[in-house]
């Protein structure tokens, strides 16, 4: 096998990768056209998914009924379960608006707990809580310590202390979860160790963002993830979600709404899915759900790749990694999110980096075009990806006619995936047309920005809002 050439380009690629990059090209890229498609699509699901017979989208309504105004005062838990960790923190909020005082431990989030059973699950989360609650407070005499948990996935909450997991996403398959409150679980799994914390407010990760973003910058309208899994939420006018009609709030009481958007187009109408994205679906623990999710989050951007790289090494019509042992290649979830933000990242006059890097991580002893071929692809991806998200944000903005806003953004694709900030804001501008810019410091109407502490401070600020709602005495 030659070693890649420092120079080369389209012209060394022999015909049939280059076929194939063209196949891949036009499999993988999202035209305007499109785009607007998916959003227009996307209002009209959003608009079922407040409505009484519902839609595919979940619209969850979260029993946060207010930004936060800057008075909110105490020091609360926040527990974070996310896709990769646990993480507990101590938020002490100020007197007036202002820095945060903030204590924080973080635990794994072993491999097996994720398909084993809900006790050890609820186990394990009592078991960081209570070894945080006595690093923390050693010797201590503890009142119960009020909690913000941040649970981040889809969940029914007729009372914000309360939540019932409507199902698992983010390959998470614990049995006996789905369909049940997890709330009375989790507390006694508390109660049975003697941990002095009280569950105040059960948070999806993207309403902690919105509000943990609001706090701090009163433009933001939109919370986002962009992580491990994908999704979004915003506040929504009562009067404005008929599902909720029977309880009679005032009409233009606020309630934030978890839209859940990874279940976008389930029914599978409108996305450009291709083989690769119906190999994810059939292959993973809840086949049928979170269409949209699987063709943006980081837990299958490695995925997707994987396959078609797997597929193209197999057909007759290509000679990828022809005579290479591809066995570690065959491993799924074996490449992350993390690799092709590597690949995209290594100069392309060299992608030494990337080929080291594979035959590292896979054993495979790459070739110049072979990389440049996996480089196409990693920006196909990765660019699908920040593109289908900009419809979800597009089309919350015209549901809301949000003119000028910020939609404040967390997660790991868009904090470290290359590029993905700058392709989802083109995609934004081609969706709602606004005008080139023609000046570099001329800002877009709507900017998606990195979002403050939700699943922490976001978390404490929602258990305040809910214990002053409380003393107030509404809902
Ligand atoms: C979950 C959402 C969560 C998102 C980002 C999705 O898989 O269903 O509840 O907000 O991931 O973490
Ligand atoms: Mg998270």
């Amino acid at each position: 096998r030659k070693p890649p050439s420092r120079r080369g380009s389209m012209a060394d690629v022999p015909e049939d990768l280059k076929s194939q990059i063209k196949r891949l090209e036009e499999l993988f890229t999202v035209p305007q056209e499109k785009l607007k498609e998916v959003t227009d699509h996307f209002i009209s699901e959003l608009a079922k998914g407040l409505s009484v017979d519902g839609g595919s989208i979940p619209m969850n309504a979260t029993w946060c009924m207010n930004y936060p105004d800057g008075h909110e005062t105490g020091t609360f838990i926040a527990l974070d379960m996310g896709g990769t960790n646990l993480r507990v923190c101590e938020i002490t909020l100020p007197e007036e608006k202002g820095e945060f005082d903030i204590i924080q431990s973080k635990y794994r989030m072993p491999e097996e707990l994720k398909t084993g059973s809900a006790e050890e699950l609820w186990e394990y989360i009592a078991d960081c809580l209570q070894q945080f609650v006595e690093y923390h407070h050693e010797g201590e005499e503890l009142d119960q310590l009020p909690l913000g948990f941040t649970f981040s996935y889809p969940a029914t909450q007729e009372y914000i202390d309360h939540g019932v997991l409507q199902r698992w996403t983010k390959g998470f398959d614990i049995d006996g979860v789905e369909g049940k409150d997890v709330v009375p679980p989790f507390e006694a799994a508390l109660k049975e160790k003697g941990v002095p914390i009280k569950l105040t407010a059960l948070v999806n990760d993207t309403t902690g963002t919105l509000i943990a973003s609001a706090y701090t910058d009163t433009m933001m309208k939109i919370g986002c993830i962009f992580g491990t899994g994908c999704n979004a939420a915003y506040m929504e006018h009562c009067g404005d979600i008929p599902k909720l009609a029977h309880l009679n709030l005032p009409k233009d009481a606020l309630m934030a709404i978890n839209c859940e958007w990874g279940a976008f187009d389930n029914e599978h109408k409108v996305l450009p899915r291709t083989q690769y994205d119906i190999v994810i679906d059939k292959e993973s623990p809840r086949p049928g759900q979170q269409a949209f999710e699987k063709m943006i989050a980081g837990l299958y951007l490695g995925e997707i790749f994987r396959l078609v790289v797997l597929d193209l090494h197999k057909s007759n019509e290509c000679s990828l990694f022809k005579d290479q042992d591809v066995s570690q290649l065959e491993k799924p979830y074996s490449l992350d999110a993390g690799f092709l933000a590597a690949i995209e990242e290594d100069p392309f006059e060299n992608l030494s980096e990337t080929h080291d890097m594979f035959k590292k991580k896979i054993n495979i002893d790459a070739t110049r075009p072979e990389l440049e071929l996996c480089r196409r692809l990693a920006e196909l991806i990765g660019t699908r990806a920040a593109r289908l998200s900009a419809c979800g944000v597009a089309a919350i903005a015209k549901k809301k006619n949000l003119g000028e806003c910020h939609v404040g953004a967390d997660g790991s694709v868009f904090n470290k995936y290359p590029h993905f900030k700058a392709r989802g804001a083109q995609a934004l501008r081609e969706i709602l047309d606004w005008p080139e810019k023609t000046k570099r410091s001329e800002k877009d109407p709507i900017e998606i920005l990195p979002a403050e502490d939700g699943s922490g401070v976001g978390a404490a600020l929602i258990a305040a809002l809910t214990m002053q709602r409380v003393q107030k005495g509404e809902n």
